[in-house]
């Protein structure tokens, strides 16, 4: 499947060819306070097959609990995440955070990681008081 994305101010703009199948979710906590969101969605993708078709990203180095290092690229202007990798390794693999592909509504996450740590209200939001149109 052919995407394309970028950030929210429209400095970076990127295309791919993907698998759709790649998408999964993370509950981790690097996850949760790099987004400020209660979780990530992403979706796995070769390098080879993404191209930066605009701007230049920003990099930030994080160390896991594992103590692998992981790239984080976003936007300098407005601080949208595009997409993380491992750090110096040929061929690698690219996790596009999936709120920037202008296809996301087709990119279903197929499975769900750091379940640990994920925050106990997030299996159950068809439960929650809904305002505006679904
Ligand atoms: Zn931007
Ligand atoms: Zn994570």
């Amino acid at each position: 499947m052919h995407i394309n994305g970028g950030c929210h101010c429209g400095n970076i703009s990127y295309q791919a060819d993907v698998d759709s199948n790649n998408v999964v979710i993370c509950h981790c906590t690097d996850c949760q306070i790099i987004s400020g969101a209660p979780y990530r969605t992403t979706l796995y993708t070769s390098e080879n097959d993404f191209t930066l078709n605009s701007g230049t990203l920003k990099t930030y180095i994080k160390t896991a609990e594992s103590g692998n290092l992981r790239e984080q690229n976003f936007c300098p202007e407005c601080g949208s995440q595009i997409y993380a990798t491992s750090v110096g390794d040929t061929n690698r693999s690219f996790g596009i955070r999936v709120g920037t592909i202008n296809q996301r509504d087709q990119l279903i996450p197929k499975t769900q990681y750091f379940c640990d740590s994920a925050q106990s209200w997030v299996q159950d939001l068809s439960s929650m008081k809904k305002i505006g149109k679904e």
